[in-house]
């Protein structure tokens, strides 16, 4: 590079002064012409005053005394040359030369008498014509000297001028030469460059700029996925740093607090988070680097919120507290489910306890012989086995429940559910009988694809209820539609308040009644089960004192 801008700089300079000196060169050639000019002819009109009419001699010797170049030539008016100061011999007539024939003009020609060019003035004095000229050459030697002079002085100056550039040059290019270095560090260069190339430097530009591009895309896919992979996720990320800002969040954070994140990012963390308990713990594991979890409730969901603290740079600021990473796992359902459970052991273990009391005391009671009397033993045994009965029922329909909760693919069968109705009906009909119900079918053939046992699990547990609790001679008109079953009956009703209740485990309007019936508190549970397991919609019309409609809508 440095050669390539002596080189320029030299091509520059000596173009430049090239251009000077052929201007100059025109000029002066220019200036000197019209001087020749005024020169010949002021040597004319000195001519002119000395010339008598015949005085050749006298009068070239005063005009050559002053300019011996000069050469003077008088003609007579019909051309003949009647004296020439250079020309020897007879010469051609004279009449027809420019000059003659435009007087006091300055004619510049061939001169075929001396074989030169020459300046030419003529004029008419004494019957005589004057000619004055001069010849080129001798006006060319000025300016061919001033040329060659000019010329070695453009030399010089150019080679001055390499020689001064040189170091400076290098100097200037220092810089650049560092740059080009830098550069060099980061990217591989590969190719036959030198650094004092333009071309290299170009290059280098070319590839870092190439490569500033592909790392700039590459961040920025980058941050993408990161983001995509944020906001996707189901859990809520926040992360504070040491000076207790909110460096990052992500959608799902936004949503639980109802914020947007332009108006958390840097904000104080005390913005987002208003639960106090919370507010502690963060700034505890700021202080102390404490990890630990918390359980907070936001509107009306549970969140197990997870601290890790952060020792990085860009998030401590170098000082010697932490950065802490919240991660807001949603437990809401898992609290429900958590609940259900512990109410279900709690009310399992009550309902199966009061029949084991009974069964305990009729058994002690025996044993010590408070009871003796043989019908009152066949009593007290009459009640055990009703109560273990009981048990055995409460003890199978858990089980049920416990094979549907952990059941994942149900066994298909294509059930036809008429067949089902009509086989529980006949199953029944003791029940059935001894309240003196009437039952009404409408049954159409509809083939369902579910599990036959739950099919009759989901069936049976229905009717059993619209019989037991039915009045006394009252009815139950089953219908089976298309995707439609309903089972209604003239029964007990159920009061509003009890409708959306009568599908937990163990809810019972009335648990006496339930009891003496021997209801276990765990069929509808069971129906409501197997419904969500094959996505049936399940929905209940009651009255009290009026009856109950269930309908089941298989398509749903
Ligand atoms: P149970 O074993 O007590 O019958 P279920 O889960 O089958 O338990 O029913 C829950 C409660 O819903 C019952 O105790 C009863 O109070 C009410 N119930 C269910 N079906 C009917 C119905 N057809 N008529 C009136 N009440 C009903």
């Amino acid at each position: 590079m440095r050669k390539k801008l002596i080189i320029t700089n030299s091509i520059i300079v000596f173009v430049s002064l090239v251009i000077l000196l052929i201007v100059s060169g025109i000029i002066i050639s220019k200036v000197n012409d019209n001087n020749t000019k005024e020169e010949i002819k002021s040597y004319l009109n000195i001519a002119e005053g000395v010339f008598t009419g015949s005085n050749y001699t006298e009068t070239v010797e005063i005009i050559n005394n002053a300019k011996p170049t000069l050469r003077i030539t008088f003609i007579s008016l019909d051309g003949e040359v009647l004296y020439d100061t250079l020309a020897e011999g007879e010469l051609d007539s004279h009449s027809n030369r420019p000059e003659i024939i435009n007087l006091g003009t300055v004619v510049t020609r061939y001169s075929d008498t001396l074989s030169l060019r020459m300046m030419y003035v003529a004029s008419v004095d004494s019957g005589v014509y004057l000619r004055v000229a001069i010849p080129i050459s001798s006006v060319n030697n000025i300016i061919f000297n001033f040329m060659l002079v000019s010329i070695i002085t453009l030399i010089i100056i150019t080679i001055l001028s390499i020689l001064i550039m040189m170091p400076i040059n290098k100097e200037t290019l220092k810089p650049l030469k560092k740059v080009v270095d830098k550069m060099e560090k980061i990217v591989e260069f590969s190719g036959d460059y030198y650094y004092d190339n333009i071309e290299t430097l170009s290059h280098h530009i070319d590839k870092v700029s190439n490569l500033l591009n592909e790392r700039i895309k590459d961040v920025e896919e980058e941050k993408q996925k990161v983001d995509f992979i944020l906001n996707n996720m189901n859990q809520g990320l926040i992360v504070i740093s040491s000076d207790k800002k909110v460096v990052l969040v992500n959608d799902y954070i936004c949503n639980i607090f109802n914020l947007k994140k332009e108006n958390i990012i840097n904000k104080d963390y005390l913005y987002v988070i208003r639960d106090v308990e919370l507010q502690k713990q963060i700034s505890k594991a700021i202080e102390d680097s404490l990890i630990s979890s918390l359980e907070i409730k936001v509107s009306d969901q549970v969140y197990l919120v997870y601290f890790n603290t952060i020792k990085n740079s860009w998030l401590t600021h170098s000082n010697s507290k932490s950065g802490v990473a919240l991660l807001f796992t949603n437990i809401t359902k898992t609290k429900k489910i958590e609940i259900i459970k512990k109410e279900f052991f709690a009310n399992a273990s009550h309902e199966l306890k009061s029949p084991l009391t009974t069964i305990i005391g009729y058994q002690q009671m025996i044993q010590e012989g408070i009871i003796k009397d043989k019908k009152e033993i066949e009593l007290a045994t009459a009640n055990t086995i009703k109560e273990a009965n009981r048990m055995n029922a409460i003890l199978s329909e858990m089980l049920e429940l416990s094979k549907l909760e952990n059941i994942k693919k149900p066994k298909i069968d294509d059930v036809d559910i008429s067949l089902i109705i009509k086989d529980i009906i006949n199953s029944c009909s003791n029940n059935i009988k001894n309240k003196n119900l009437s039952i009404n079918l409408d049954l159409k053939d509809v083939i369902i694809k579910m599990n036959t046992d739950h099919a009759i699990h989901l069936v049976r547990n229905l009717i059993d209820n619209a019989i037991k609790y039915n009045i006394d001679q009252g009815f139950i008109n089953i219908k089976l539609d298309k995707n439609l079953l309903t089972i209604a009956d003239s029964g007990i009703g159920i009061d509003e308040e009890h409708q959306t209740r009568i599908f937990e485990r163990f809810y019972r309007v009335d648990k006496g009644k339930s009891k003496e019936l021997g209801g276990t508190g765990l069929g509808l549970a069971i129906v409501k089960h197997i419904c969500s397991l094959y996505n049936f919609n399940i929905s209940l019309k009651s009255k009290k004192n009026q009856g109950t409609e269930f309908t089941i809508d298989f398509k749903s």
